[in-house]
């Protein structure tokens, strides 16, 4: 199988820790060098534990998280299989020179992806830089915080920053159980049940695109 399809299902009683510890004592055995072993010892272990879903499984599994997310948290959830779309790159762009700060864009993917409002997370953070040769470049002089009675402001100008749908994306290649991948159009995807929480990918994206929530997700307020 495509070890790197999710829509996969576990054969066997496997938890997370066995997952690892299988994965730590394969990688042990075979004692390959590092950068050869991963590949092969993770097809040999999804082979053995996995299999691939068919759609009727993959519609069951839908529904059944539908059901549970509803009566957890009171919403209905509207969960879908978007396959990568053949024939087709999808791409990222953004005109800095138009960008007036306004952080619309951020209230917008909050609402459209009902991101957490307690602890608050954006995924899209906009970054206001001083004008001004010294600033351009730095990260580190920009401000993610202001707070201006009005936008654009005199010697100001912005930047949002957000998954940028890396060509040779750095958060995939330090995930070890392959939970976030690039699929063939382009998109950069997680799949939040084998992630393990460990945030290597956090550690590994120059753009501070990936965050994580550790507490029970709250319902945004109307
Ligand atoms: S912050 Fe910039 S990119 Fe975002 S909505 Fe405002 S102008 Fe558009
Ligand atoms: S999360 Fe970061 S490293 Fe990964 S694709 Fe997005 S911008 Fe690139
Ligand atoms: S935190 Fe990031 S690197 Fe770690 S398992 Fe989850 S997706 Fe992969």
């Amino acid at each position: 199988m495509d070890p790197k399809n999710k829509n996969s299902i576990i054969q066997k009683p496997c938890s997370r820790r066995t997952f690892l510890k299988g994965a730590a004592v394969g990688l042990a055995s075979l004692a390959l060098p590092a950068g050869n072993a991963d590949a092969s010892v993770w097809e040999a272990f999804f082979q053995k534990h996995f299999k691939e879903m068919n759609d009727d499984e993959i519609q069951s599994v839908i529904k059944r998280l539908q059901k549970e997310y509803a009566d957890n948290y009171g919403v209905n959830f509207n969960i879908k299989n978007t396959k990568p779309l053949e024939g087709t790159l999808f791409g990222y762009g953004l005109d800095l020179s138009r960008c007036i700060g306004c952080r619309r864009c951020v209230y917008a993917c909050v609402k459209e992806n009902n991101q957490s409002m307690q602890p608050q997370i954006h995924w899209i953070t906009v970054l206001r830089f001083k004008k001004g040769e010294k600033y351009v470049s730095n990260l580190e002089e920009s401000e993610a915080y202001y707070a201006p009675k009005e936008v654009p402001e005199e010697g100001h100008f912005y930047m949002p920053t957000q998954c940028q749908q890396c060509e040779n994306p750095p958060c995939v290649k330090v995930c070890p159980t392959q939970a976030t991948w690039k699929e063939r159009d382009g998109i950069v995807v997680v799949d939040y049940n084998w992630c393990i929480g460990c945030r290597y990918c956090m550690a590994a994206c120059p753009y501070g695109a990936r965050h994580f929530n550790w507490g029970s997700p709250q319902r945004a307020k109307q």
